[in-house]
């Protein structure tokens, strides 16, 4: 899909395109209308020729991930991928995040990957849990947020009360860059508060074709609407005078947070969002290694590993490591160094991976997003780089809160155990801990989110053909010590310590007092918490 344009200005071919790409992710509570929205950008971009394509629910034709029985029941996206389209004369790259709250771990990670996040709100319920959780993610890493305030063809709260509940709960200021005309429910169209002109609201059939965008000036928005639109005007003003104008510059710094009002379902709002992705969100800038130092986006290819994933469906079981490249040019077939082993990969079957569609990527640049495919070297936070040597970060693993021993029902299909579980754990699925005691037939998986074991057993079945039982352990934290600790730790009641895959010696205790109570009593020994999933 990547189209090699040749660069307007005399820069180098990487740094042109890499200012051309937009990478994003849409952050919202399940049901606020994320599917909707994905399948309208898509459609606005021309990709699909009608909504539905992209979308996997309700009779349409399922392409986004619709891989698993279980998730088909259940009616949950657990998959992430990336959406690549252009747009104007920008390359958006839209990635997908899971929408289940179990899930958030995997959605953490694809918010590595993106230099800007969509919130988007359901006008009905204001800010849910889950876009609080994904939010307080975006301000941690400084990710400039846009909010979309969807569905306002419904009844739902008031514009001006949503904007309070934003800058309260996000501490960002609101700069709507259009105001509702029309109460929720009674959506007429909206002002844009740049240029004062009424862009009125139009219906499909469905919102199965592009909306048609019918623009007047104010004048005739005022005969037109009367009432509504002197409320919006007034409105508009009133914001005015709180600092609610667009500055680029507090905008990306992550204090101010553009606002539209949208119906994704009419496709109304898509096209503003599009040209807001490409005005005003910014292009990939230069990643901090390790060290602390940013490499930039024109130096020799680099990329990490933010997602990998198997099993996609049935016609393709295999194994995708999915990178978001940091800087310089990928092409296919070129032959690049793992940082974690030093050993070469070559990139030989390269694709981009929406769903169940492929396509092989021949050249990529900063900002976009590769699946490599048969990448079982490769895990979640690895770096692979060409020529000059760099290695990114590695990707935050959250505390576990849930603990459960794993055992193959069938001891004939051992092999299959243990490459699924092998599996699991390098996806990040499951943190795989091990002891001596409880030997290699009985690991112990360690999740943040306890669907995580649904997950785990349905595939261990299903992809590896090995079945397994469950028996799940009382603990509920996990603390980081050493081997020095180690000893004392697990003579302690109730606690017991296990290696993880790296190396990492984790103490498994069942409430906190417990750990309190061996911390105060022993405080020479180490007992470091890890990153809380809430952060
Ligand atoms: P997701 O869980 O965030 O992906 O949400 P979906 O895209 O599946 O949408 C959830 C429900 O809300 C579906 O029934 C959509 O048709 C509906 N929906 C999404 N956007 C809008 C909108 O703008 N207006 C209305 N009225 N319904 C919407």
């Amino acid at each position: 899909m990547t189209t090699t344009h040749a660069p307007s200005a005399p820069l180098p071919e990487v740094l042109s395109q890499a200012a051309r790409r937009r990478t994003f992710a849409v952050i919202s509570h399940p049901d606020a209308g994320k599917s909707t929205l994905t399948e309208a950008l898509a459609l606005h971009a021309r990709v699909i020729g009608s909504a539905g394509a992209v979308h996997g629910k309700a009779g349409r034709r399922g392409t986004v991930s619709d891989w698993m029985d279980m998730e088909k029941a259940r009616g949950i996206s657990i998959t992430s991928a990336a959406l690549q389209f252009e747009y104007r004369d920008a390359v958006v790259n839209l990635l997908d995040t899971p929408g289940h709250a179990d899930f958030s771990e995997d959605t953490y990670r694809v918010l590595t990957a993106v230099d800007a996040a969509v919130m988007l709100i359901d006008a009905a319920k204001g800010l849910e849990a889950q876009t609080m959780k994904l939010f307080a993610v975006c301000k941690h890493r400084g990710i400039p947020v846009i909010t979309v305030v969807n569905k306002w063809d419904r009844p739902g709260k008031d514009a001006l009360e949503l904007m309070d509940e934003v800058s309260e709960r996000t501490g960002l200021t609101p700069t709507p860059l259009t105001w509702p005309v029309g109460i929720s429910g009674d959506f007429r169209g909206v002002l844009d508060r740049r240029d004062g002109s009424y862009h009125r609201f139009t219906r499909t059939a469905g919102g199965a074709t592009i909306a048609p965008e019918e623009v007047l000036p104010a004048a005739a928005a005022l005969a037109r609407e009367g009432d509504a639109w002197t409320t919006a005007v007034e409105e508009s003003e009133l914001l005015d005078a709180t600092e609610a104008d667009h500055d680029q510059e507090r905008f990306l710094a992550g204090e101010t947070t553009p606002v539209i009002f949208a119906s994704a379902v009419s496709n109304f709002g898509v096209g503003a969002l599009l040209d807001i992705l490409v005005d005003l969100a910014p292009a990939p800038t230069p990643r901090p290694d390790a060290e602390g130092a940013a490499r930039p986006v024109e130096a020799p290819f680099s990329a990490f590993v933010f997602k990998v994933q198997s099993g996609m469906d049935a016609a393709h079981r295999d194994r995708l490591a999915y990178i978001r490249i940091a800087s310089g040019v990928f092409e296919r077939g070129m032959v690049v160094t793992h940082s974690t082993t030093g050993r070469p990969f070559a990139t030989k079957y390269a694709q981009h991976v929406f769903g169940r569609d492929r396509e092989s990527v021949d050249v990529a640049y900063p900002g976009d997003v590769v699946g490599l495919v048969n990448a079982n070297a490769l895990h979640v936070g690895d770096t692979l780089y060409a020529d000059a040597k760099v290695t990114y970060p590695p990707l935050t693993t959250f505390a576990p809160e849930h603990f459960a021993v794993v055992r193959g029902k069938d001891t004939a299909k051992f092999k299959q155990f243990r490459r699924g579980i092998g599996q699991l754990n390098s996806e990040g699925v499951a943190q795989v801990l091990r002891s001596d005691r409880r030997g290699d037939a009985a690991p112990v998986l360690a999740v943040v989110g306890p669907m995580q074991f649904e997950v785990a057993v349905h595939r261990m079945e299903n992809e590896f053909g090995a079945p397994v039982s469950i028996d799940h352990l009382p603990y509920t934290i996990a603390v980081r010590t050493d081997a020095a600790s180690a000893p004392a730790v697990a003579a302690a009641r109730g606690v017991e310590v296990l290696q993880r895959e790296d190396g990492e010696l984790l103490a498994l205790f069942m409430d906190k007092w417990d750990l309190r109570t061996l911390q105060q009593r022993n405080p020479e020994l180490t007992l470091e918490p890890m990153v809380a999933a809430q952060l």
